[in-house]
């Protein structure tokens, strides 16, 4: 059984740290170089992946740690050139961590493919024969897709909206309700939109217009929990139930007001994207999908929100999490998130499937609720360094080791460097060129 709670991980060397990963995947410390090699992308085969390639292009790939899911203990590859988001987020998972983890539940993996239909000259009578029909429109949308079919997905279900026009001129779309299972889906969603489209034009009259996925998959939705014990909140002089409050407040703030819920969602997928990016995702795709479902009700709102157990608790319907205990800070979140463990990117990124392989998961369902935890975390992390002494005292000690590293500190000297304009609070590239100066100036003196 794996756990994710390695204490001192961040010191260990890189070596070490592969060490660690290499185990947790069963295989040599060589096997996961070659498979990480050049940020786990050929040449040649990104050659094949995309047009116009003329190289790779590679981003740190590191493991948040601490992350308990439904019991379960997961290392996280994140993949993010942001100073601070990992650390972050395993330092929020590990405040969660005392409260017994995340909890979360998916949706089953429905994605939605639109057809649209325009010039319908019977409203009543299309929406009549589509649903007659439905069951054959089902059969032909499966025959599309032999090969998720026989993965237990396909066709679920046939809805028609009405977007504009009139009852004997209308403006319509139909969604097909298609199970993609551990695929991202959107080949799938796109193939079965096609493949409807001549019957559908047929059985309503209308004219076929667009045919494709939609991102705003709200089929496809993820819920979260996690609780935290006040004294798991504690900050220098600060109470855990002052940290707590302060936690809450923000949360109303972002309720309130759009222009914070923007930076208090960006916060969230700090924590989601990277492990969307790691595990060969389309984060376009789940970014399109997560706003679009925080601005449903016509107000852009935060997709995770902070409370006090007790005081107003309010239940995320199917998560099954323990009781909790009064006072407790309780966070929930709730988000559509197309994830794919098969296909797409996945076929040709060795890095990627090296990725997915550290987590351990084994559907789809269950990357989705990894990574909306991870987003949860991320959200408990930045609302608590904002309500207690602001985002920049952290972010800034792990940004100054990347300025240091800009302005030209080799190995050794990048901590020390990072020391130097950390504590003189002047963290800048002319402060870290400075700082290098001395430091070598100093060597120099010595030897
Ligand atoms: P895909 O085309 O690779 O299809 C998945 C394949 O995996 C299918 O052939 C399916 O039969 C097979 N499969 C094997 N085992 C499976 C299992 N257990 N469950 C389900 N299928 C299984 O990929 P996709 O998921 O249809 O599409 C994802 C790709 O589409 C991504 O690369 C994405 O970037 C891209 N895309 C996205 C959009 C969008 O989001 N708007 C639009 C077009 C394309």
């Amino acid at each position: 059984m794996i756990t994710s709670r390695l204490p001192g991980f961040y010191k260990l060397s890189l070596d070490e740290r592969r060490r660690v990963a290499a185990d947790a995947l069963g295989v040599s410390i060589d096997e996961l170089e070659v498979a990480l090699e050049g940020g786990g992308l050929s040449v040649a085969s990104a050659d094949k992946t995309i047009e116009n390639v003329i190289g790779t292009y590679a981003l740190p790939l590191a493991l948040a740690l601490n992350v308990k899911v439904n019991g379960r203990d997961y290392l996280v590859p994140m993949a993010v050139e942001e100073p601070s988001v990992v650390a972050a987020a395993s330092a929020a998972a590990r405040s969660v961590r005392d409260g017994g983890g995340f909890f979360a539940v998916a949706d089953a993996p429905v994605m939605i493919a639109q057809i649209e239909l325009d010039q319908v000259p019977e409203v009543h009578e299309a929406v009549r024969a589509v649903m007659t029909h439905e069951r054959r429109l089902r059969e032909l949308a499966d025959a599309a897709v032999p090969g998720l079919v026989a993965r237990g997905g396909g066709a679920r279900h046939l809805e028609m909206r009405l977007l504009d026009g009139s009852a004997t001129n209308a403006w319509m779309v139909v969604h097909v309700h298609l199970d993609c299972r551990d695929a991202m889906g959107a080949n799938l969603a796109n193939t079965v939109a096609e493949a409807l489209a001549p019957e559908l034009e047929r059985l309503t009259g209308g004219r076929v217009g667009l045919r494709i996925l939609s991102n705003l998959c709200d089929t496809r939705r993820v819920r979260a929990v996690c609780r935290v014990p006040p004294a798991s909140l504690v900050m220098g002089e600060r109470t855990g139930e002052e940290v707590r409050d302060g936690i809450v407040r923000a949360s109303r703030f972002a309720e309130r007001d759009p222009y914070r819920a923007a930076t208090h969602n960006k916060g969230i997928m700090n924590g989601i994207d990277p492990v969307v990016i790691a595990t060969g995702n389309d984060w376009r795709a789940v970014e399109a999908g997560a706003h679009a479902w925080a601005a449903r009700t016509g107000h852009y709102s935060p997709l995770a929100t902070w409370s006090v157990v007790g005081a107003e608790t309010r239940d995320l319907s199917g998560v099954l999490a323990p009781p909790a205990q009064h006072g407790w800070l309780q966070g929930k979140i709730e988000l559509p998130i197309a994830l794919g463990i098969v296909g797409g990117t996945l076929r040709v990124h060795g890095g990627a499937k090296a990725a997915l392989a550290l987590t351990g998961v084994t559907s789809a369902q269950e990357l989705a609720m990894l990574a909306c935890s991870v987003g949860l975390a991320s959200n408990l992390a930045a609302l608590r360094a904002l309500a207690t002494v602001g985002i920049q005292e952290g972010h800034m000690a792990l940004h100054a080791r990347s300025v240091a590293s800009a302005a030209g500190a080799q190995e050794s000297e990048v901590e020390r460097v990072a020391a130097i304009i950390h504590g003189r609070g002047w963290v800048t590239l002319d402060a870290a060129t400075q700082a290098l100066r001395e430091l070598r100036a100093e060597t120099d003196a010595a030897e």
